[in-house]
Order: C-alpha cells, then structure tokens, then sequence
C-alpha cells in the first residue's frame, strides 16, 4: 500500500470554438493515505474523470506533479472507467488476463473471479453479460495487478438499486480482503457515506476542494439505510453549501 500525493497547479483545455480557454482544475493538493478509501463527491462536469486521467498518466497536459508510492516512475495503477471498455472478442476470464504479465497466477483470478460470483460467467463472450456483470469484470480487472492507487471512475452510474447495492458490497468485501488505496468518483452522497473513508467534496470550474469529511460510521453498520440516512442529515444541517455541490 501506498502514499498518494496529487498536486495539480493548473490544467487549463484550449478552447477551439470558444474564446476563452476553460481552467479546469487550479491549485488542487490531495494525499492519500495507505489503504484509505477516499470519496471525491462533485457535480457533473467538475473535472473528475480530467483529475483520474491525469493521475493514470492519459492526460499529461498540465501544471504540478502526481506522486504514486515515489520510490520508482511506473506505478501500478488500476482504473475502472465509468464504461466497463471489455473487449467484445475476448471472454470474461481473457480480457482480465489482458491486464496481466504473462504466467500470472491464475490461482489469484479464479479468487476474484469467485469473490465477484463470475466464476461461472469466466468463459462467455461480454454481449452476453448484464451491465452490472460488466461492471464487476472491470472491478476484476482493475485488482488483478494489485494496484498501488485504484482509480473508479462512478462505476454504479446507471445500475438499478438492488444491483448497485450488491456490487457495492462486493467491492467493499474485496476492498477488506486485499486493502488497496481506493479514489472513488461519485456524484452520489449517500453512494459516498456508504463507501468512504474520507470524502472530499469539489466545486467546479476550475475544481477545487470545498471540504475533506470523515466518515466514522463502522464498515458493519453502514448497510443500514437508518445510518446512512442520519449521517447525511447531519451532514448537510452542519455544511449547508454542500448542497449546491450535488
Ligand atoms: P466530470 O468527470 O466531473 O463530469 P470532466 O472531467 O469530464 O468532468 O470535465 C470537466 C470540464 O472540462 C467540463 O467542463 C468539460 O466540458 C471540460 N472538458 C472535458 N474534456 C474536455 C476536452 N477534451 N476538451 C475541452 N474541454 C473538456
Ligand atoms: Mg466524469
């Protein structure tokens, strides 16, 4: 597990039909612990995705520096996009090998395979799988290189409750099993009580960090609707401006 250290002076997108250039994100500082799990709560088109893929290395365009465990240049880093991106001719078991060095353990796959309840899915070809099974290949994926950093980018979006809630519950059991420091995108609040650590709350154009809010309700207790009810109240009479956030 690793430190995290993102600081982002300015990453500025050139604006091709409009006048002005559009400041995405300015003076953007945020560590992460070993093995926290850290929410970032914000309204659509704050600049997320653009922070995930300048910390994955896809967007190198900008001011500052992002430090994955400093001691070497290429850290592992998994990324679950908001669109699972399986390849359609490859099956469940071959994109998630894709991920992998050659002669991995295949021992390791069968164990995420199982823990995400795909084992008997391995073999098919993704047109055959419901969107919330595609979800979980990519969760799948996404751990099987052990990452230093876990980058998801609203993963849940679009999944009916029932779903969302059950993928929510296998990611934290895997999360539990092999604790990974996690930066979870969500525009979602009570998606955000029942997964973080910490969540830290954005405002937009350029994206700022408005406030960093622990939260201590214990892992067992947070499948409870009533708790995570209350801390949102709570949390939303003790900091009335992040509701202009969501
Ligand atoms: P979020 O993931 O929080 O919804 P994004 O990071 O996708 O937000 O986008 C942040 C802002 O940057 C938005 O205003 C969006 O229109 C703009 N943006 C994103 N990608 C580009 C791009 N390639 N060129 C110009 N502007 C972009
Ligand atoms: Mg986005």
């Amino acid at each position: 597990m690793t430190t995290v250290d993102i600081n982002i002076i300015s990453k500025i997108y050139p604006q091709k039909e409009r006048a002005q250039a559009h400041a995405a994100i300015a003076d953007f500082k945020l560590s992460l612990n070993p093995g926290e799990f850290v929410c970032l709560v914000g309204p659509s088109g704050c600049g997320k995705t653009t922070l995930l893929n300048i910390i994955v290395g896809l967007d190198t365009d900008y001011q500052g520096s992002i430090g994955v465990g400093g001691q070497h240049s290429h850290p592992r880093i998994g990324y679950v996009f908001q669109n699972p991106r399986l390849l359609p001719w490859r099956t469940v078991r071959e994109n998630i090998e894709l991920a992998l060095p050659p002669a991995s353990s295949t021992d390791q796959i069968d164990a995420l395979l199982d823990v995400m309840q795909l084992s008997q899915m391995q073999h098919v070809y993704p047109e055959r799988l419901s969107l919330g099974m595609s979800r979980r290949v990519a969760i799948i994926r996404a751990f099987a290189i052990n990452p230093e950093l876990l980058l998801m980018d609203e993963p849940f979006v679009s999944l009916d409750a029932p779903t969302a809630r059950q993928i929510r519950e296998l990611l934290v059991k895997l999360w539990q099993q092999r604790p990974h420091t996690v930066l979870f995108v969500t525009h979602d609040l009570r998606e955000a009580i029942r997964l973080a650590d910490r969540m830290v709350f954005l405002s937009s154009a350029p994206m700022q960090i408005v406030s960093h809010i622990p939260v201590d309700i214990a892992r067992n207790q947070r499948e409870d609707e009533a708790n995570i009810e209350s801390f949102r109240q709570r949390l939303l009479n003790d900091y009335p401006a992040i509701k202009t956030l969501l």
